[in-house]
Protein backbone atom coordinates (compact mmCIF):
# COMPACT_ATOMS: atom_id res chain seq x y z
CA UNK A 1 0.00 0.00 0.00
CA UNK A 2 1.73 3.41 -1.03
CA UNK A 3 0.70 6.35 0.64
CA UNK A 4 0.76 9.79 -0.94
CA UNK A 5 2.05 12.91 0.69
CA UNK A 6 -0.63 14.74 2.49
CA UNK A 7 -2.14 18.33 0.81
CA UNK A 8 -4.43 20.85 2.75
CA UNK A 9 -7.00 22.57 0.86
CA UNK A 10 -10.12 25.09 1.53
CA UNK A 11 -13.14 23.31 -0.06
CA UNK A 12 -16.46 25.44 0.48
CA UNK A 13 -15.65 26.45 3.88
CA UNK A 14 -13.98 23.13 4.94
CA UNK A 15 -10.24 22.37 5.54
CA UNK A 16 -9.20 19.14 3.12
CA UNK A 17 -6.62 16.82 4.42
CA UNK A 18 -6.11 14.46 1.13
CA UNK A 19 -3.75 11.61 0.27
CA UNK A 20 -3.34 9.87 -2.61
CA UNK A 21 -3.65 5.84 -1.53
CA UNK A 22 -2.53 2.71 -4.03
CA UNK A 23 -3.50 -0.99 -3.28
CA UNK A 24 -4.21 -3.55 -4.92
CA UNK A 25 -7.78 -1.91 -5.32
CA UNK A 26 -6.61 0.63 -7.13
CA UNK A 27 -5.94 4.24 -6.69
CA UNK A 28 -8.30 6.67 -4.41
CA UNK A 29 -8.02 9.12 -2.27
CA UNK A 30 -8.43 9.12 1.77
CA UNK A 31 -9.50 12.71 3.03
CA UNK A 32 -10.51 14.24 6.51
CA UNK A 33 -12.13 17.52 6.79
CA UNK A 34 -13.37 20.03 9.30
CA UNK A 35 -14.69 23.42 9.46
CA UNK A 36 -12.14 25.99 7.85
CA UNK A 37 -12.05 27.78 11.01
CA UNK A 38 -9.93 25.08 12.50
CA UNK A 39 -7.34 25.23 9.72
CA UNK A 40 -4.85 25.73 12.62
CA UNK A 41 -5.33 22.36 14.14
CA UNK A 42 -5.00 20.02 10.87
CA UNK A 43 -1.16 18.59 10.72
CA UNK A 44 0.47 18.03 7.26
CA UNK A 45 1.89 14.68 8.87
CA UNK A 46 0.95 11.38 7.50
CA UNK A 47 0.06 10.40 11.05
CA UNK A 48 -3.76 10.28 10.85
CA UNK A 49 -3.32 7.94 6.94
CA UNK A 50 -0.79 5.95 8.92
CA UNK A 51 -2.69 4.46 11.75
CA UNK A 52 -6.26 4.49 10.05
CA UNK A 53 -4.60 2.34 7.21
CA UNK A 54 -2.82 0.18 8.79
CA UNK A 55 -5.91 -2.00 10.05
CA UNK A 56 -6.55 -2.60 6.18
CA UNK A 57 -3.00 -3.06 4.45
CA UNK A 58 -2.93 -5.90 7.74
CA UNK A 59 -5.73 -7.49 6.08
CA UNK A 60 -4.19 -7.57 2.77
CA UNK A 61 -0.57 -8.17 4.10
CA UNK A 62 1.03 -5.42 2.24
CA UNK A 63 3.19 -3.16 3.40
CA UNK A 64 2.80 0.25 3.40
CA UNK A 65 4.87 3.19 1.63
CA UNK A 66 4.49 6.29 3.47
CA UNK A 67 5.82 9.86 0.81
CA UNK A 68 5.15 11.97 4.21
CA UNK A 69 6.68 12.30 7.50
CA UNK A 70 5.63 10.22 10.06
CA UNK A 71 6.13 10.33 14.13
CA UNK A 72 9.04 8.12 14.94
CA UNK A 73 6.95 7.04 18.05
CA UNK A 74 4.27 6.34 16.14
CA UNK A 75 6.33 4.49 13.74
CA UNK A 76 8.42 2.46 16.89
CA UNK A 77 5.18 1.37 18.30
CA UNK A 78 2.80 0.49 14.94
CA UNK A 79 5.52 -1.30 13.52
CA UNK A 80 5.83 -3.99 16.79
CA UNK A 81 3.88 -3.89 19.82
CA UNK A 82 0.87 -2.53 18.14
CA UNK A 83 0.43 -5.21 15.35
CA UNK A 84 1.14 -8.09 17.52
CA UNK A 85 -1.72 -6.43 19.66
CA UNK A 86 -4.55 -5.93 16.47
CA UNK A 87 -3.17 -9.29 15.80
CA UNK A 88 -4.33 -10.84 18.91
CA UNK A 89 -8.37 -9.10 18.43
CA UNK A 90 -8.05 -10.41 15.02
CA UNK A 91 -5.88 -12.84 13.71
CA UNK A 92 -6.34 -12.85 10.15
CA UNK A 93 -4.27 -10.08 10.20
CA UNK A 94 -0.63 -10.48 8.89
CA UNK A 95 2.25 -8.51 10.03
CA UNK A 96 3.81 -5.98 7.84
CA UNK A 97 6.26 -3.36 7.18
CA UNK A 98 5.80 0.35 7.80
CA UNK A 99 8.71 2.44 5.12
CA UNK A 100 8.42 5.72 5.70
CA UNK A 101 10.39 8.84 3.93
CA UNK A 102 10.73 10.88 6.82
CA UNK A 103 10.87 9.88 10.51
CA UNK A 104 9.93 13.35 12.79
CA UNK A 105 11.83 12.85 16.66
CA UNK A 106 11.09 16.01 18.13
CA UNK A 107 7.39 17.32 18.32
CA UNK A 108 6.62 20.35 21.03
CA UNK A 109 2.96 19.47 21.89
CA UNK A 110 0.43 22.33 21.27
CA UNK A 111 -1.61 23.38 24.29
CA UNK A 112 -5.00 22.39 23.04
CA UNK A 113 -6.99 19.25 24.91
CA UNK A 114 -9.85 17.45 23.05
CA UNK A 115 -12.17 14.87 23.67
CA UNK A 116 -14.61 13.24 21.50
CA UNK A 117 -18.46 14.05 22.17
CA UNK A 118 -21.59 12.16 21.34
CA UNK A 119 -23.56 13.21 24.59
CA UNK A 120 -23.66 9.43 25.89
CA UNK A 121 -22.35 8.29 29.37
CA UNK A 122 -18.89 7.49 28.67
CA UNK A 123 -17.96 10.98 27.25
CA UNK A 124 -20.09 13.12 29.75
CA UNK A 125 -18.12 11.05 32.09
CA UNK A 126 -14.81 12.97 30.91
CA UNK A 127 -16.87 16.16 31.22
CA UNK A 128 -17.60 15.38 34.82
CA UNK A 129 -13.84 14.76 35.65
CA UNK A 130 -12.07 16.96 33.18
CA UNK A 131 -14.57 20.04 32.61
CA UNK A 132 -17.37 20.38 35.27
CA UNK A 133 -14.69 19.39 38.14
CA UNK A 134 -12.97 22.56 39.65
CA UNK A 135 -10.35 19.87 40.78
CA UNK A 136 -9.59 18.70 36.97
CA UNK A 137 -5.32 20.46 36.25
CA UNK A 138 -5.80 22.89 33.51
CA UNK A 139 -3.29 21.11 31.54
CA UNK A 140 -5.85 17.96 31.15
CA UNK A 141 -9.15 20.48 30.88
CA UNK A 142 -10.80 20.25 27.21
CA UNK A 143 -10.56 23.49 24.96
CA UNK A 144 -11.92 21.65 22.44
CA UNK A 145 -14.85 18.94 21.24
CA UNK A 146 -14.82 16.73 18.66
CA UNK A 147 -17.37 14.79 17.00
CA UNK A 148 -16.17 11.89 14.12
CA UNK A 149 -17.56 10.33 11.24
CA UNK A 150 -15.20 7.67 11.24
CA UNK A 151 -17.77 4.52 10.96
CA UNK A 152 -20.21 4.98 13.34
CA UNK A 153 -22.91 6.10 12.16
CA UNK A 154 -23.36 3.82 9.08
CA UNK A 155 -21.87 3.64 6.06
CA UNK A 156 -21.67 5.95 2.96
CA UNK A 157 -24.76 8.80 2.33
CA UNK A 158 -26.73 7.50 4.98
CA UNK A 159 -23.89 7.08 7.54
CA UNK A 160 -23.40 11.21 6.26
CA UNK A 161 -26.52 12.18 7.05
CA UNK A 162 -26.47 10.51 10.60
CA UNK A 163 -23.47 12.14 11.07
CA UNK A 164 -24.58 15.65 10.70
CA UNK A 165 -27.96 14.72 11.89
CA UNK A 166 -26.52 13.77 15.42
CA UNK A 167 -23.88 16.52 15.78
CA UNK A 168 -26.80 19.13 15.28
CA UNK A 169 -28.78 17.82 17.71
CA UNK A 170 -25.66 17.92 20.33
CA UNK A 171 -23.76 21.73 19.12
CA UNK A 172 -26.67 23.83 20.37
CA UNK A 173 -25.33 22.19 24.02
CA UNK A 174 -21.69 22.44 23.15
CA UNK A 175 -22.45 25.97 22.31
CA UNK A 176 -23.85 26.71 25.92
CA UNK A 177 -21.22 25.46 27.72
CA UNK A 178 -18.84 27.75 25.93
CA UNK A 179 -16.51 25.45 24.01
CA UNK A 180 -15.80 24.58 20.52
CA UNK A 181 -17.05 21.51 18.48
CA UNK A 182 -15.37 19.86 15.81
CA UNK A 183 -16.87 18.23 13.19
CA UNK A 184 -14.49 15.79 11.96
CA UNK A 185 -15.96 13.80 8.30
CA UNK A 186 -14.11 11.32 6.51
CA UNK A 187 -14.18 8.69 4.07
CA UNK A 188 -11.85 6.48 6.44
CA UNK A 189 -14.70 4.17 6.98
CA UNK A 190 -14.76 3.00 3.26
CA UNK A 191 -11.33 1.33 3.56
CA UNK A 192 -12.80 -0.93 6.02
CA UNK A 193 -14.12 -4.37 4.90
CA UNK A 194 -16.96 -6.34 6.52
CA UNK A 195 -14.16 -8.15 8.79
CA UNK A 196 -12.82 -4.91 10.34
CA UNK A 197 -15.96 -3.44 11.32
CA UNK A 198 -16.29 -0.82 13.47
CA UNK A 199 -17.04 -2.51 16.81
CA UNK A 200 -13.59 -4.75 16.11
CA UNK A 201 -11.69 -1.22 14.92
CA UNK A 202 -13.05 1.88 16.49
CA UNK A 203 -9.57 3.01 18.58
CA UNK A 204 -7.60 2.95 15.34
CA UNK A 205 -10.27 4.82 13.70
CA UNK A 206 -11.14 7.14 16.35
CA UNK A 207 -7.25 8.06 17.18
CA UNK A 208 -6.21 8.35 13.55
CA UNK A 209 -9.45 11.00 13.86
CA UNK A 210 -7.53 12.55 16.89
CA UNK A 211 -4.20 12.66 15.11
CA UNK A 212 -5.51 14.56 12.68
CA UNK A 213 -5.84 17.42 15.45
CA UNK A 214 -2.18 17.42 16.72
CA UNK A 215 -1.49 20.87 14.83
CA UNK A 216 -3.82 22.59 17.29
CA UNK A 217 -4.76 19.94 20.18
CA UNK A 218 -1.63 18.21 21.91
CA UNK A 219 -3.42 16.26 24.22
CA UNK A 220 -6.43 14.10 23.57
CA UNK A 221 -8.42 11.92 26.13
CA UNK A 222 -10.12 9.36 24.68
CA UNK A 223 -13.68 8.01 26.71
CA UNK A 224 -13.03 4.38 27.36
CA UNK A 225 -16.43 2.54 27.72
CA UNK A 226 -14.63 -0.56 29.97
CA UNK A 227 -13.65 -0.48 33.12
CA UNK A 228 -10.05 -2.38 34.50
CA UNK A 229 -11.54 -5.54 35.74
CA UNK A 230 -12.61 -5.94 31.57
CA UNK A 231 -8.81 -4.99 30.38
CA UNK A 232 -7.47 -7.66 28.32
CA UNK A 233 -6.32 -8.73 24.92
CA UNK A 234 -8.12 -11.52 23.53
CA UNK A 235 -10.18 -12.63 20.03
CA UNK A 236 -13.30 -10.41 20.10
CA UNK A 237 -15.79 -8.88 17.51
CA UNK A 238 -15.03 -6.08 20.03
CA UNK A 239 -11.99 -4.06 20.67
CA UNK A 240 -13.30 -1.91 23.34
CA UNK A 241 -11.03 -4.35 26.29
CA UNK A 242 -8.16 -3.83 25.29
CA UNK A 243 -8.44 0.35 24.97
CA UNK A 244 -6.48 0.91 28.34
CA UNK A 245 -3.38 -1.25 26.84
CA UNK A 246 -4.01 0.20 23.04
CA UNK A 247 -4.21 3.34 23.37
CA UNK A 248 -1.20 4.33 24.96
CA UNK A 249 0.65 3.01 22.44
CA UNK A 250 -0.99 5.46 19.95
CA UNK A 251 0.34 8.71 20.74
CA UNK A 252 2.89 10.74 18.92
CA UNK A 253 5.53 12.99 19.89
CA UNK A 254 3.21 15.90 19.79
CA UNK A 255 -0.02 14.77 20.84
CA UNK A 256 -0.30 12.88 24.20
CA UNK A 257 -3.02 10.27 24.10
CA UNK A 258 -4.90 8.89 27.25
CA UNK A 259 -7.65 6.47 27.90
CA UNK A 260 -9.42 8.02 30.03
CA UNK A 261 -12.71 6.56 32.43
CA UNK A 262 -11.79 3.34 33.31
CA UNK A 263 -11.59 3.58 36.74
CA UNK A 264 -15.31 3.18 37.15
CA UNK A 265 -17.74 1.29 36.94
CA UNK A 266 -20.34 1.68 34.08
CA UNK A 267 -23.33 2.51 37.04
CA UNK A 268 -20.68 4.38 38.65
CA UNK A 269 -20.29 6.63 35.55
CA UNK A 270 -24.19 6.78 35.10
CA UNK A 271 -24.16 8.18 38.37
CA UNK A 272 -21.75 10.61 37.94
CA UNK A 273 -23.35 11.91 34.58
CA UNK A 274 -26.60 11.93 36.67
CA UNK A 275 -25.17 15.16 39.03
CA UNK A 276 -24.68 17.41 36.05
CA UNK A 277 -28.39 18.96 35.12
CA UNK A 278 -26.84 19.83 31.74
CA UNK A 279 -27.21 16.33 30.68
CA UNK A 280 -30.86 15.19 31.55
CA UNK A 281 -31.60 17.55 28.30
CA UNK A 282 -28.97 16.17 26.15
CA UNK A 283 -27.89 12.69 27.29
CA UNK A 284 -28.08 10.13 24.30
CA UNK A 285 -27.37 6.35 24.84
CA UNK A 286 -29.66 4.95 22.83
CA UNK A 287 -28.09 2.46 19.63
CA UNK A 288 -30.92 3.64 17.43
CA UNK A 289 -31.51 6.28 15.57
CA UNK A 290 -33.89 9.16 16.93
CA UNK A 291 -34.54 12.26 18.79
CA UNK A 292 -35.03 10.30 21.86
CA UNK A 293 -33.84 7.32 23.45
CA UNK A 294 -35.85 4.28 22.37
CA UNK A 295 -35.96 3.32 26.07
CA UNK A 296 -36.12 -0.52 24.88
CA UNK A 297 -32.04 -1.25 23.48
CA UNK A 298 -29.53 -2.76 25.60
CA UNK A 299 -27.95 0.69 26.37
CA UNK A 300 -31.40 2.68 27.18
CA UNK A 301 -32.22 -0.15 29.50
CA UNK A 302 -28.93 -0.55 31.24
CA UNK A 303 -29.10 3.10 31.67
CA UNK A 304 -32.75 3.63 32.93
CA UNK A 305 -32.51 0.52 35.67
CA UNK A 306 -29.06 1.76 36.98
CA UNK A 307 -31.04 5.82 37.09
CA UNK A 308 -34.33 3.96 38.71
CA UNK A 309 -32.27 2.19 41.21
CA UNK A 310 -31.14 5.59 42.30
CA UNK A 311 -34.22 7.37 42.45
CA UNK A 312 -32.80 9.53 39.70
CA UNK A 313 -34.97 8.82 36.58
CA UNK A 314 -37.40 11.49 36.92
CA UNK A 315 -35.40 13.71 35.50
CA UNK A 316 -34.72 12.10 32.69
CA UNK A 317 -38.15 12.66 31.65
CA UNK A 318 -37.17 14.68 28.17
CA UNK A 319 -34.40 11.86 26.87
CA UNK A 320 -36.33 8.67 27.53
CA UNK A 321 -40.16 7.71 27.61
CA UNK A 322 -40.64 7.30 31.63
CA UNK A 323 -44.58 6.13 30.48
CA UNK A 324 -43.80 3.48 28.61
CA UNK A 325 -40.77 2.11 30.94
CA UNK A 326 -42.89 2.25 34.11
CA UNK A 327 -45.77 0.72 32.53
CA UNK A 328 -43.73 -2.19 31.36
CA UNK A 329 -41.22 -1.88 34.33
CA UNK A 330 -40.93 -5.72 35.21
CA UNK A 331 -40.85 -7.06 31.55
CA UNK A 332 -37.57 -4.64 31.22
CA UNK A 333 -36.25 -5.35 34.68
CA UNK A 334 -36.86 -8.83 34.29
CA UNK A 335 -35.40 -9.14 30.62
CA UNK A 336 -32.31 -7.17 31.69
CA UNK A 337 -31.56 -9.37 34.39
CA UNK A 338 -31.68 -12.86 32.70
CA UNK A 339 -29.46 -11.88 29.89
CA UNK A 340 -25.74 -11.76 29.54
CA UNK A 341 -24.65 -8.63 28.69
CA UNK A 342 -20.76 -7.86 29.12
CA UNK A 343 -20.12 -11.20 29.94
CA UNK A 344 -21.72 -10.83 33.11
CA UNK A 345 -20.19 -7.71 34.61
CA UNK A 346 -23.15 -5.12 33.49
CA UNK A 347 -25.93 -7.72 35.35
CA UNK A 348 -23.57 -7.76 38.44
CA UNK A 349 -22.96 -4.03 38.92
CA UNK A 350 -26.94 -3.36 38.77
CA UNK A 351 -27.32 -6.00 40.88
CA UNK A 352 -24.72 -4.82 43.28
CA UNK A 353 -26.21 -1.15 42.85
CA UNK A 354 -29.45 -2.47 44.25
CA UNK A 355 -27.79 -3.60 47.31
CA UNK A 356 -26.39 -0.54 47.80
CA UNK A 357 -29.36 1.33 47.92
CA UNK A 358 -31.30 -1.04 49.43
CA UNK A 359 -33.59 -1.83 46.23
CA UNK A 360 -35.35 -4.90 45.65
CA UNK A 361 -35.81 -6.00 42.10
CA UNK A 362 -40.07 -5.95 42.28
CA UNK A 363 -41.72 -9.29 43.03
CA UNK A 364 -43.57 -9.58 39.76
CA UNK A 365 -40.02 -8.78 37.55
CA UNK A 366 -38.28 -11.90 39.93
CA UNK A 367 -41.34 -13.90 39.08
CA UNK A 368 -41.26 -13.28 35.67
CA UNK A 369 -37.48 -14.37 35.74
CA UNK A 370 -37.69 -17.05 37.34
CA UNK A 371 -40.92 -18.44 35.05
CA UNK A 372 -38.41 -17.57 31.95
CA UNK A 373 -35.37 -19.89 33.33
CA UNK A 374 -38.04 -22.37 34.53
CA UNK A 375 -38.97 -22.80 30.65
CA UNK A 376 -35.76 -23.04 29.39
CA UNK A 377 -36.08 -27.15 28.88
CA UNK A 378 -39.52 -26.56 27.22
CA UNK A 379 -38.27 -23.85 25.02
CA UNK A 380 -35.28 -25.94 24.72
CA UNK A 381 -37.25 -29.04 23.35
CA UNK A 382 -39.44 -26.96 20.85
CA UNK A 383 -36.27 -25.52 18.83
CA UNK A 384 -34.89 -28.98 19.05
CA UNK A 385 -38.22 -30.34 17.42
CA UNK A 386 -38.72 -27.16 14.70
CA UNK A 387 -34.95 -28.09 13.60
CA UNK A 388 -35.70 -32.05 13.59
CA UNK A 389 -39.15 -31.27 11.39
CA UNK A 390 -37.07 -28.75 9.14
CA UNK A 391 -34.26 -31.36 8.22
CA UNK A 392 -37.15 -34.04 7.60
CA UNK A 393 -38.85 -31.62 4.92
CA UNK A 394 -35.50 -30.66 3.12
CA UNK A 395 -35.25 -34.55 2.79
CA UNK A 396 -38.67 -35.01 1.32
CA UNK A 397 -38.30 -31.81 -0.73
CA UNK A 398 -34.85 -33.16 -2.56
CA UNK A 399 -35.64 -34.38 -5.61
CA UNK A 400 -35.01 -37.83 -6.45
CA UNK A 401 -33.51 -40.06 -9.04
ZN1 LIG B 1 -32.31 2.72 22.98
Amino acid sequence: MKIGKPGITVENNTVVYRTEVESADGRRDLWFRVDAKYADLVTDSCDPALLGLLMPAMANGKDMHLSGPISERLYYNLSGPCQNAFRIVIPTLQQISIRPSELLSQGKPAPGVATGFSGGIDSFCVLADHFYSPDCPPGFRPTHLVFNNVGSHGHGADGERIFKGRYNRLAPFVERIGLPFVALGSNLDSFYIEELHFTRTHTPRNIAAALLLQGGIGRYLSASSTDYRAAALYESQYIASSESILIPLLASESMDILSVGHEYRRVDKTLKVADIPDSYEVLDVCVREGDRNCTDCKKCLRTTIALDIAGRLDNYSERFDLARYRAQRNKLLSRFLRKKTGRGILRGEVRALAKEYGWRVPLPARLRTWLYKAAYPVRYLHKLLKRTAKKILRKDNRPRG
